[in-house]
């Protein structure tokens, strides 16, 4: 089954009378448990795309759908709906409540999700049970982003869209983050699409997507690359 399905997405942002086409005509399927990555340069489009599949903002033109769902043809309820259910975030800081431990963090999470995982278990998924009363200032940076993965898986959605998870990180930390993310997508057949510029994590994908000027310039399946149909 299908994740997601864009036909003809584009993006154009107005300000005052410049206009900027951040996307300009994208295609793509993503199918359900699969690991994507989004390689481009610098405003390439790629944040643009990330926002829009996880119903953060909304296309200029083209359609998107999330299991069949028309997510273009949402109002702000339901998109709101959609990303509470559906879809976990993982930004480039972690956003942790610093007066907060680390299980509490994924508690505000689990005490108001449909379908929460246990707190602990969604810890230790990422390997930090044995750090789960410790605050924020307490943790490397790499722990934060995983107690932050930890929190974003904790209500079990189907799709976790990463933007730069390992922008702020050391390549040692970031490789631990990156193994967290594998693990919850084994464990939990949760959908990745990993925005980042390190080209090294693209070995992790199933599928690489390379961006460049707002659209898909050339598509990787496992190591071979193939021309976007
Ligand atoms: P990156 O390319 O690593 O995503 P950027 O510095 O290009 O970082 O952009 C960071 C964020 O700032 C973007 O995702 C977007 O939301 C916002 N942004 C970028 N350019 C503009 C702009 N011209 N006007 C308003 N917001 C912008
Ligand atoms: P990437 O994630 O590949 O760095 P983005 O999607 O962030 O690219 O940005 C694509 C283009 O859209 C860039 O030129 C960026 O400056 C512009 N942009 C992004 N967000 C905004 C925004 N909120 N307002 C105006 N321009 C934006």
């Amino acid at each position: 089954p299908l994740a997601f399905r864009a036909i003809g997405l584009s993006k154009v942002y107005r300000t005052g009378e410049t206009e900027v086409h951040a996307l300009r005509g994208v295609d793509l399927e993503i199918a359900a448990g699969d690991v994507l990555v989004l390689l481009g340069p610098s405003g390439s489009g790629k944040s643009t795309l990330l926002n829009i599949m996880g119903g953060l903002d909304r296309p200029t033109g083209g359609q998107v759908f999330f299991e069949g769902e028309e997510l273009t043809g949402l109002d702000d309820a339901g998109l709101t709906r959609f990303r509470r259910s559906h879809v976990g975030f993982i930004f480039q800081f972690y956003n942790l409540i610093p007066s907060l431990t680390a299980e509490e963090n994924v508690r505000l999470v689990t005490d108001i999700a449909e379908r929460p995982l246990d707190p602990l278990a969604a810890l230790e998924l990422v390997g930090l049970g044995d750090r789960r009363t410790h605050y924020p200032a307490q943790l490397s940076g790499g722990e934060q982003q995983r107690v932050a993965v930890a929190r974003a898986i904790a209500k079990q959605p189907e799709v976790l869209l990463c933007d730069e998870p390992t922008g702020a990180l050391d390549s040692a930390t970031g490789v631990r983050v990156l193994e967290a993310l594998v693990r919850v997508n084994h464990e939990l057949g949760t959908t990745l699409v990993i925005i980042t510029h390190n080209s090294g994590i693209a070995a992790i994908a199933d599928k690489v997507l390379h961006f460049l000027d707002g659209r898909i310039a050339r598509i990787e399946t496992n190591d071979n690359p193939v021309d976007p149909a």
